[in-house]
């Protein structure tokens, strides 16, 4: 009997891991592994030099937003306008137009825990691009110790699959934009190493420059290869807190001969958000530098949240904070209620404690504690309800009453 060799590379079943066979022929694994190979190739969508990716206009980007994000309708719009110009512009890249549309990173100004991180986070998972997190403070000018700006991209690369192209038209947040602000107004007296230097450090990564990024990150591996990485598609989204801004707002407002003619009445609208005035002028005089505003062109505002907010914010968003409580007890099949007035204390101590929407979970979980450690056990319990009482006890015992005190 002749030798069974493979049909395609002729090489012998003993000098192969499996042969197959068909009517007439014969496949090695070798050929089969490589015909696999040849067929996803094929398979893999054909690269048109344009980017692929699902435009979205900015009504139905708001709309998203809305289902996830409480209030900040004016942030919602600069947003959805601001990223669908970004994409445009991504789509623009090959045409020989004459008219270049310019890149449209954000600054997001307003106090802590009004939402800044969750917008982003929202726009990055609908518009399904890489996205990550950075914070500001942790980044030094080079030669320091502490991060290089360049991390901020490993983290990028990392949130990408290391799928270079994916991450260059991906989306980073960099948070507490503020605590890098210059601390005096006159720049000849500060060469402070948190400060300026930093944003100068930032400027060319905004602005769009190609970056050798460590994929491991950090200065820990030496030896690694590095990736470049191309930022000019990539959209930056600064946020902060800005705290004691409004003081210069309000002298700005104030000092300017119209515009602040308006009765009694207007002027306490005017105090109680006049984030919603901020400008670059306003920021220049924080403390961040004129080239770095520069590059931050779009200016998004967020509004303290009052109590209607905080507990809707509780309720309605589609992964809301009970919502995900409620899940958590249906798969113990127990169906868990939390009262009106239960909520309302929840909001009560959120605003007690001065910590925005941030304080809403952990005052849940404070609360939410001793029902999840018991009620698992408890297998004949077929409904629970959390009203004030209940609530109030439970939080009054627990450590974080006094631990968010303190904070
Ligand atoms: P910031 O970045 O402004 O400090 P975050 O976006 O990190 O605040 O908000 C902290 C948490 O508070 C979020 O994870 C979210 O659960 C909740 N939160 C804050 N603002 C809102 C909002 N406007 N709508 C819904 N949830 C919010």
């Amino acid at each position: 009997m002749k030798d069974i060799v493979c049909s395609f590379c002729g090489a012998r079943k003993d000098q192969v891991e499996l042969m197959v066979s068909g009517l007439n022929a014969h496949i090695c694994n070798k050929c089969i592994e490589q015909t696999w190979r040849i067929l996803n190739e094929e398979r893999k969508p054909k690269s048109t030099g344009k980017p692929i990716f699902k435009l979205v206009k900015p009504v139905e980007m708001k709309k998203y937003l809305d289902e996830y994000v409480i209030g900040q309708d004016k942030a919602k719009k600069v947003l959805s306008v601001a990223v669908y110009n970004h994409y445009k512009r991504l789509m623009q890249k090959d045409t020989k137009d004459e008219v270049t549309i310019e890149k449209s990173n954000i600054i997001m100004v307003g106090e802590t825990g009004t939402g800044k991180t969750l917008l982003a986070k929202t726009l990055a998972k609908m518009l399904q691009v890489p996205f990550c997190i950075a914070d500001a403070t942790v980044i030094t000018e080079a030669g320091y110790v502490g991060e290089d700006v360049e991390t901020i991209l490993t983290r990028l690369l990392q949130a990408a699959d290391y799928d270079q192209e994916a991450a260059e038209r991906g989306i980073v947040y960099i948070d507490e934009l503020d605590k890098i602000a210059r601390k005096s107004d006159n720049p000849s007296i500060t060469r402070d190493v948190s400060g300026e230097g930093v944003q100068q450090a930032m400027l060319k990564l905004l602005e769009g420059t190609v970056v050798n990024v460590p994929p491991q990150g950090g200065r820990k591996h030496p030896e690694q290869k590095m990736i470049p990485i191309n930022t000019e598609n990539i959209l930056f989204i600064c946020g902060g807190a800005f705290d004691g801004i409004q003081k210069r707002i309000a002298s700005r407002l104030n000092t300017r001969p119209i515009g602040f003619a308006g009765g009694k009445e207007d002027k306490a609208n005017m105090e109680e958000n006049l984030l919603q005035y901020v400008s670059a002028q306003d920021l220049r005089s924080f403390g961040l530098i004129p080239e770095l505003i520069g590059r931050l062109p779009v200016i998004a505002h967020l509004n303290p949240l009052d109590r209607e907010a905080l507990k809707n914010i509780l309720t309605v968003p589609k992964n809301s904070i009970v919502k995900q409580y409620e899940k958590l007890f249906e798969m113990e099949e127990i169906n868990l209620t939390i009262s009106q007035d239960a909520l309302e204390f929840i909001v009560d101590k959120a605003v007690e404690f001065n910590l925005g929407a941030r304080g809403l979970r952990s005052i849940c979980e404070a609360i939410m504690l001793e029902p999840m450690f018991e009620l698992p056990s408890n297998l004949k319990l077929k409904e629970f309800v959390i009203d004030r009482k209940f609530a109030e006890k439970h939080f009054e015992k627990s450590a974080d009453a006094k631990r968010l005190k303190v904070a």
